[in-house]
């Protein structure tokens, strides 16, 4: 069948959803028009941009008919950074979409029918994010920094970035005036000359302590010791800061070598009163207030008792599993990233947590030979979900309960429906916002063996 719109087409729409993305829904004589900026409920005039087999985009030229839904976005720069795709959209409706966008990924991915979804929890909708890559560029002169613009190398120039934590900002804007007040080269990606290419910035949200990570394309720079000094000077509550130092002509942020320039090599973190230290390659949540909601929600719901095994596979630096380690027998962390493991063995030492180990493998070799049967397994994979054999190996290893953390509705759902076909039932799934004013959606459910 032929679209029934072609591109350059203009139209008048109702928007009648919210897509895994960000973009309204539309449908012009049953055709999928994708709009971003919009809110459902609302009329649009648009113009279509691409057409697809299927489906295609539009972009907002008018909006004809607001939602009551609709605030004016809090960032100046909200249209043309992409980094956030929900600021026109007020904070309780962006919840009570998330839900929905939950509820439409069970059911048309996952099959699956009658699925409690809770209200989304809502957490501090702004300010939240604890680390940030900000490039630099120069413009007409003027250094600045932000963010990549969709799709592009184009340096967005922003003064505050509304979900990152303000100390990042704060370092963001002074490092941007002493970069340019020094008169330091900015390095382009087209010539490949100069020397500072992104400002990595991480802040402890319960220490409030910093560290910067400046990525440079040499270890000597003239202007260096001043930047360095100047820098901790304006941000009192900077506590370490690093050289990366990345020669590389493709766009990775980082490279290889860490150099350690001022304060502390590491900074301390909390998370329900452990206490973790944090160096400038370690991995750590982005949201860390959220992750305390979820973790409080693995406890709550996981109940582990005095005499089980819970095994924490994807375990990152160990957070979970050492959250329940004082609730249960033992705990057993998998990890296929070695500085990640490590991290995770000396955060136990470090807190005193005798009875949890850590396997540095990846989940599919380790569920194929664990030698054991645990009582409970929480599963925190990345967005691509569990593969084919984590789930086999998995069913065949048959745990009581299993404790599902994701960051993707889409890969939820899938992994759910074929747990649920090998004999698992369904608890409620309960959302958190961990990512407020982004389409970015956590959700935590129980499996119980029935
Ligand atoms: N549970 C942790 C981390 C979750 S992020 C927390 O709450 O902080 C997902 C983790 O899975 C990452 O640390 C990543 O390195 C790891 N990972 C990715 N693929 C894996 C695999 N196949 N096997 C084991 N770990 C894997």
């Amino acid at each position: 069948m032929e679209p029934p719109v072609r591109e350059g087409d203009v139209l008048s729409v109702v928007i009648d959803n919210v897509a895994f993305g960000g973009e309204g829904v539309a449908r012009h004589e049953g055709f999928v028009l994708f709009v971003p900026f919009t809110v459902p409920g609302e009329r649009v005039r648009c113009r279509v941009t691409e057409v697809r087999r299927g489906f295609g985009r539009a972009e907002l030229l008018e909006v004809e008919e607001p939602s009551p839904h609709r605030v004016r976005p809090r960032c100046p720069v909200f249209y043309t950074c992409g980094g956030c795709q929900l600021q026109h959209i007020a904070y309780d409706e962006q919840l009570r979409l998330k839900r929905r966008l939950v509820f439409d990924a069970l059911e048309r991915i996952g099959r699956l029918r009658g699925v409690e979804v809770e209200p989304v929890v809502p957490t501090r909708p702004w300010y939240y994010r604890n680390k940030s890559a900000f490039p630099l560029a120069q413009e007409g002169g003027r250094v600045i920094a932000g963010y990549y613009a969709p799709g592009t190398h184009d340096v967005v120039d922003t003064d505050q970035c509304y979900i990152q934590h303000r100390t990042n900002n704060l370092i963001m804007r002074e490092a941007k005036r002493l970069v340019q007040e020094l008169g330091i080269e900015v390095y382009r990606e087209d010539t490949r000359r100069g020397v500072i290419r992104h400002l990595v910035c991480r802040v402890s949200e319960k220490t409030a302590e910093a560290l910067v990570t400046v990525v440079v394309t040499s270890r000597y720079f003239p202007g260096k010791d001043d930047l360095i000094r100047q820098l901790t000077e304006a941000v009192p509550d900077l506590a370490s800061v690093y050289l990366n130092v990345n020669t590389s002509e493709d766009n990775v942020i980082l490279g290889d070598e860490y150099l350690h320039v001022h304060g502390s090599p590491r900074i301390r973190e909390e998370l329900l009163g452990l206490s973790f230290e944090l160096g400038p390659a370690s991995f750590f949540q982005v949201n860390p207030t959220a992750t305390e909601l979820v973790y409080e929600t693995v406890l709550d719901l996981v109940r582990p008792r005095r005499h089980e095994v819970v095994l924490d596979l994807y375990c990152g630096i160990g957070t979970i599993g050492l959250s329940l380690a004082g609730y249960c027998h033992r705990v057993v962390g998998v990890e296929s990233v070695p500085p990640a493991v490590e991290d995770a063995r000396s955060n136990a030492a470090r807190n005193e947590v005798e009875n949890a180990s850590f396997l540095r493998a990846t989940a599919e070799d380790a569920l194929e030979d664990l030698g054991f049967r645990p009582d409970v397994v929480v599963l925190d994979p990345p967005r691509r979900g569990l593969t084919r054999r984590v789930v086999d190996a998995l069913t065949a290893l048959a745990p009581d309960r299993i404790f599902y953390v994701s960051c993707n509705p889409v890969t939820l759902a899938r992994d759910l429906a074929q747990l649920c076909r090998a004999g698992y039932t369904l608890g409620p799934v309960r959302p958190v916002d961990m990512f407020p004013q982004t389409y970015h959606v956590e959700c935590v459910v129980l499996l119980e063996k029935r």
